[in-house]
């Protein structure tokens, strides 16, 4: 099964993704992590990729396209939990062709729908575990021991740069201009289910459940 999950900066992608990955064996295929991964690298991509990311505008389709095509192979026995692609109509027919090439195909597109205010909070509170990647929230999702890692006992966090309101209105910018126009390309496949974003993440990842599972 492949699906993707689509959704404005802080809608919860990464944390479904996470669980889904976790709990079937399924891969996540996060763009914004592996652009993350080049930055960190300093490789030519990451250098292009930096700039960008920082303003909060989308990278070109190209240099995400290359990436999920670098990886899908590895998750073609499992199935792909697309993660923050596609997010223009040009990287969708991308995903087309690649997943076509490799005789796969789309089983869902799960749209988590959140308000823009809570938007905002979800992201300024949003870090991550140094040592893990275990994501956690200041007041939605805190550790249970303040300052340690629920999943590795680690005591080192970080931060996105990018994770700050001024960057967060731009993403949601991008996100009304060039990623909710994709919806109505999947929509006419009978592909998209939404879900309420807004939901606490066990209600999300059960009605998330529902839908894989072919219950609703
Ligand atoms: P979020 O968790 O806010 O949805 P991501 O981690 O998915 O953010 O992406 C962070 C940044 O990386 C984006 O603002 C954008 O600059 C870049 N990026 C990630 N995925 C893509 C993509 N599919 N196309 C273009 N840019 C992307
Ligand atoms: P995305 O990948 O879509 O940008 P994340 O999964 O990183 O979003 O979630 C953004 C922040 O909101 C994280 O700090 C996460 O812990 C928190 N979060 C995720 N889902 C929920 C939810 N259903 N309710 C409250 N907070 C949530
Ligand atoms: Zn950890």
């Amino acid at each position: 099964m492949n699906i993707i999950l689509l959704g404005p900066p802080g809608a919860g992608k990464g944390t479904q993704a996470a669980r889904l990955q976790a709990a079937r064996g399924m891969v996540q295929l996060s763009t914004g992590d592996m652009l993350r991964e080049a930055v960190a690298a300093g490789t030519p991509i990451g250098l292009q990729a930096k700039v960008v990311m920082e303003r909060g505008e989308l990278v070109s389709d190209a240099i995400v396209s290359a990436l999920i095509g670098e990886r899908l192979d590895a998750a073609s026995e499992q199935g792909a939990i697309f993660d923050g692609f596609p997010r223009t109509r040009a990287q969708a027919e991308a995903l087309d062709l690649l997943l076509s090439e490799r005789g796969r195909r789309l089983d869902h597109v799960i749209e988590l729908a959140v308000d823009e205010d809570e938007l905002v909070k979800r992201i300024v509170g949003r870090f991550s575990c140094a040592r893990c990647g275990a994501g956690y929230h200041d007041s939605f999702r805190p550790t249970q021991v303040p300052g340690v890692c629920d999943v590795c006992g680690s005591t080192e966090f970080k931060r996105r740069r990018d994770d700050n309101e001024q960057t967060v209105r731009t993403r949601m910018v991008e996100y009304r201009a060039k990623t909710a126009p994709i919806l109505p390309y999947y929509d006419a496949r009978d592909l998209v289910r939404r879900v309420d974003g807004m939901a606490s993440v066990e209600q999300v990842g059960a009605e998330i459940d529902a839908i894989l599972d072919g219950t609703v």
